[in-house]
């Protein structure tokens, strides 16, 4: 499996169409090209879990790029504050739930090359080597794209090399320069598309290693993006607004607020995890906030910038505001496979779905979505919001904003991490049809495991979980029992 970093589909379907990436063109003939959802928030880091672990990220415990630990249920958080953009980037892998086994757990032997995620790969995680951070960090905080492009093309060397000695049941390789390009130069650059030509090149010389080693007919391969990307050019300081507004905030990289009555976590950028009085260990509920909290809440929806609001009312119920269509409520019953999601048009149809909608399942929840601006917006809200690490607000950006203005070291000119179809459409080549529409990243985990004939129910090797395994996703290649 190969992630195509910030890919969006339509661009990869533009570089096939025009016969530049011969190996992925022909993933195309064999099993098609799928446009499915992305996780929201829509960025890298926490839009890795859905097909490494088949799960929400924040289900996980990864709830977004940056987020704030109310509970300090983390061992080593000094400002209880992550940020996977920074140093945090090693914390990804402990910061996820131990008992949720992932892909590199359940089929081993396993290699993950260049992944934010890669827990349990049984054979090395190249890009994660002392020498391999230093000087991947030495050149992306110089901003030296070329650089950077450099750096990852030894690595598939290495991983290559790796692929080929050990044969492994699983393999995932991250390419990220797509996206690093994408936010530089925008997400349809001619050096994104070269980007994407070294994961056909990549595709390409997976299957030479299988057919010179003979075992071409037992190698599967898929690509699939994590998020997709959408042009920006109004950068909002949330940040400087809520200063203003008399609040003490604490937020990356200033983390050393004493008193802080919110922590702002932007992550993305086009979303963010407002949390109120951090200084409190348990979340509170909505309707316990909403004393002290509206005119913050009003306030938001006031700015450009914003355009969606999102509160937990109680853990299974989400209100979402937008300033023009105003309020409904999304309400989740059951759990796991069961799961069924209502809409409330209350106080309007923020999501513009129609209407208000009753029992949903996961696959009809998709489809409500489909032709609005949003993507699976009401499994991801409901996925994201009422969880124990999310923010008390959560805000997706409007289009053409994001919500970083101060201490961004690198310009940019397109954005992601927003509910906005553009940020979270993103393509899965397969190479065979599927037997279901492949909607959802969570998908990708348990249709793998369908294909690599691995059960559900044992307890992988290395974690503490035990029993069957629950996943968000649902097979699009469902085994016949
Ligand atoms: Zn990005």
């Amino acid at each position: 499996m190969i992630v195509a970093d910030g890919v969006r589909a339509d661009v990869l379907a533009e570089e096939i169409d025009a016969g530049r990436t011969p190996a992925l063109a022909a993933l195309r003939d064999a099993g098609g090209l799928h446009e499915i959802s992305a996780a929201f928030p829509s960025v890298t880091g926490p839009a890795y879990v859905p097909f490494v672990m088949g799960r929400h990220p924040a289900h996980a415990g990864m709830p977004g790029l940056r987020w704030y630990d109310r509970a300090r249920s983390l061992r080593w958080s000094p400002a209880q504050a992550r940020s996977y953009s920074g140093i945090d980037i090693w914390h990804t892998d402990p910061d996820l739930d131990p008992t949720m086994p992932t892909l590199f757990e359940l089929a081993r032997p396993s290699l993950a090359g260049l992944m934010m995620i890669g827990r349990g790969s049984t054979h090395g995680r190249i890009g994660r080597g002392v020498g391999w951070m230093f000087r991947a960090g030495f050149v992306h905080f110089r901003g030296d794209l070329l650089g950077w492009r450099r750096v990852e093309r030894a690595a598939i060397d290495e991983f290559m090399r790796r692929f080929a000695r050990v044969r492994p049941r699983l393999a995932m390789m991250g390419v990220l320069s797509p996206d690093k390009f994408a936010h530089a130069y925008g997400g349809e650059a001619e050096v994104v598309r070269e980007g994407i030509r070294d994961v056909d090149a990549a595709v390409a010389r997976a299957i030479r290693i299988a057919e010179e080693g003979g075992w071409r007919e037992s190698l599967r391969i898929w690509v699939v993006g994590d998020h997709g990307h959408a042009p920006v050019s109004q950068h909002d300081d949330l940040h400087g607004w809520l200063v203003a507004r008399g609040h003490r905030v604490l937020a990356h990289p200033h983390l050393n607020v004493r008193n802080a009555d919110l922590a702002l976590m932007v992550g993305g950028n086009a979303m963010a995890h407002v949390y109120l009085e951090p200084a409190q260990r348990r979340r509170a509920w909505w309707p316990t906030l909403a004393p002290r909290w509206e005119p913050l809440l009003s306030g938001l929806l006031e700015r450009p910038s914003v355009d969606l609001v999102a509160v937990a009312i109680d853990a299974h119920t989400v209100r979402v505001h937008q300033a023009q269509r105003g309020w409904a409520e999304i309400r989740r019953t059951h759990a796991g496979h069961e799961a069924r999601w209502s809409y409330h048009t209350m106080g309007g149809d923020p999501l513009q779905v129609g209407g208000t909608l009753e029992q949903l399942d996961a696959d009809a929840a998709w489809h409500a979505s489909e032709g609005t601006p949003y993507s699976d917006a009401i499994v991801q809200l409901s996925s994201l919001v009422p969880t124990p690490r999310g923010g008390d607000l959560v805000i997706s950006a409007a289009p053409d904003w994001d919500l970083r203005a101060r201490f961004e070291p690198t310009p940019h000119v397109s954005t992601h991490g927003a509910l906005l179809r553009t940020q979270m459409t993103v393509p899965l080549l397969l190479d065979a049809p599927p037997r279901q529409r492949p909607q959802r990243t969570t998908d990708v985990v348990p249709s793998a495991l369908d294909v690599l004939g691995i059960e559900r129910t044992a307890a992988a090797e290395g974690t503490t979980g035990a029993g069957a395994i629950v996943f968000d996703g649902r097979s699009f290649f469902p085994r016949t029992r």
